[in-house]
């Protein structure tokens, strides 16, 4: 049902309803795509449902890292020039579009799937945290990078996942916190300009 009452047809109804599951998608938008998508030709939304389902059958994660990928373990964890000792430490599949797009990184990743968050019910057990210390021992890694956000779910995991790698032989470390590119002090946080102030650097 949409945000105007039926739309005269259930069938229509019904594909509102499932548009309005998605995330971002609210009742008007999804009537707008339903009625597009009725309007427009029966090839574009074959296409889009194929699409959908081709993508639930042959997308999955990595065995080893959790990236997406098509294959058992995804183009990085093959590409043996990536096994270089470095192990990098990302909350979600995605932060590795970001990292990999910036090509500041060039050993292998992790993905925890998510970050500790004990209010919304996310504790260690249901990240891959136990996955990251044996990969840390099998794979020879001589430094974990913990790339994660620099919120107070970050900050915990970051905190929870250097601890469960305490007694393993590697040099664990983080991503700097200062401010951003073209970024005027007066609009910076004062967290932020602590991190930054205590993190300056040498003037080469
Ligand atoms: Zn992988």
């Amino acid at each position: 049902m949409s945000a105007y009452g039926s739309l005269g047809s259930s069938r229509l109804d019904r594909l509102v309803r499932q548009l309005t599951r998605l995330p971002g998608i609210g009742t008007k938008s999804a009537t707008r795509i339903a009625l597009h998508l009725l309007h427009n030709d029966a090839s574009e939304s074959r296409e889009l449902a194929e699409c959908i389902v081709e993508m639930k059958q042959k997308v999955r994660s990595c065995k080893r890292c959790g990236a997406i990928c098509e294959e058992e373990e995804c183009g990085i964890c093959r590409d043996e020039r990536r096994r270089n000792g470095q192990l990098c430490v990302v909350e979600q599949p995605t932060d590795i579009f970001s990292l990999e797009r910036a090509a500041v990184y060039r050993g292998r990743y992790h993905v925890l799937g998510g970050l500790l968050s004990p209010l919304d019910g996310v504790e260690p057990d249901h990240l891959r945290l136990a996955e990251l210390v044996g990969r840390v021992k099998e794979e020879a890694i001589s430094e974990v990078v913990l790339a994660l956000s620099a919120s107070v779910e970050g900050e915990a995991t970051a905190l929870y996942a250097a601890r469960s790698l305490q007694g393993v032989s590697v040099r664990i470390t983080r991503l700097a916190t200062g401010i951003p590119v073209g970024g005027h002090l007066e609009f910076v946080d004062d967290v932020t300009l602590e991190r930054a102030f205590s993190g300056r650097q040498n003037v080469d």
